[in-house]
């Protein structure tokens, strides 16, 4: 990807293009970390685990209002990103809960597009450049295909608004009525945006497998990895959430689980840590005890090499 800089200082991308360079060959790995205490705490609180790429959440996950950033938090964010070398290619903001771009409810799917609008003009402050959000739940209220369109649309209005963000969908578990659990549903979606170098993928690999998709074996994740290229794309994947499953396999259940303690096994994590195709974007544990985040990440570097 190349990163056009901006002339204004808030809206140009945190660190250099990195297309093309040696930050491409590499692994990025890190968590989900916390920005209590304000967003510029979250690349130190990645660096304290040993993380080359980090998650956080913008703004409170739970609420529909927030404060807007302060050009203090922007500036320190900003500052600590660069000095510890996080580039926006290793930054992966996570939306809010309460979102639902496809609410079958037009009052509802505004409220939901106005809040995802500030959680993107948010990242356009801090430069960065990925905004991972949940697709939508159609809530038994109108068809999948509907709610996708919905989705879609909710997506081209907040990319007409905004430059420089890529919207990456999450596939998700499909527990109750959320979409986005095939690989098809994803693909819907990008066929609908307008501006396809400004929408991408992040894939969970809990939700992947409590969707039915296995890739255990060699094999298995051979043949996922050609489905998803078919499907969707590779050159769309722009993230990825490492996570073992609580629960087993096909259940449709989301609950993360710490690596090799769940259903999917160390040897999945092996395999991705080996393709070279899942370098140079933001590799997130999402896994329930940060208190072994460095050492999840230790383990999986110790896979790439
Ligand atoms: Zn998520
Ligand atoms: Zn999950």
């Amino acid at each position: 990807m190349i990163l056009k800089l901006k002339p204004k200082k808030r809206s140009s991308p945190i660190g250099t293009p990195t297309s093309g360079g040696i930050q491409q060959h590499r692994k990025f790995i890190g968590a989900h970390v916390s920005a209590s205490g304000g967003v510029e705490n979250a690349p130190l609180n990645a660096r304290e685990i040993g993380a080359t790429a980090f998650a956080l959440f913008t703004r409170n996950q739970r609420q529909w209002t927030s404060k807007p950033l302060t050009s203090e938090n922007i500036d320190k964010f900003r500052k600590n990103c660069e000095e510890l070398g996080f580039t926006a290619d290793q930054i992966l903001p996570h939306d809010s809960y309460l979102i639902n771009l496809g609410h079958p409810v037009a009052e509802n799917r505004d409220q939901s597009f106005q809040a995802f609008l500030d959680e993107m003009q948010r990242c356009e402050q801090l430069g960065l450049t990925l905004l991972n959000f949940h697709p939508g739940s159609h809530l038994n209220q109108i068809s999948e295909l509907e709610c996708l369109t919905h989705i879609a649309h909710s997506v081209n209005r907040t990319l007409e608004k905004t430059t420089g963000v890529t919207a990456v969908i999450e596939n998700t578990a499909g527990q109750g009525t959320n979409l986005g659990f095939r690989f098809e549903h994803l693909a819907e979606i990008i066929d609908q945006v307008e501006d396809k170098s400004r929408v991408g993928v992040c894939i969970d690999t809990c939700h992947t497998f409590a969707a039915g998709y296995d890739f255990r074996m060699e094999m298995d994740f051979a043949l996922l990895m050609q489905r998803f290229d078919q499907i969707v794309g590779f050159k769309y994947l722009r993230a990825m959430h490492l996570n073992d499953a609580k629960k087993p396999f096909g259940s449709r259940v989301d609950r993360h689980e710490s690596l090799g303690k769940g259903h999917i096994g160390l040897d999945a994590f092996k395999l991705i840590m080996k393709d070279q195709r899942l370098n140079g974007i933001p590799l997130i544990l999402e896994t329930p005890n940060p208190e072994i985040w460095p050492e999840e990440i230790e383990l999986l570097r110790s896979y790439s090499k």
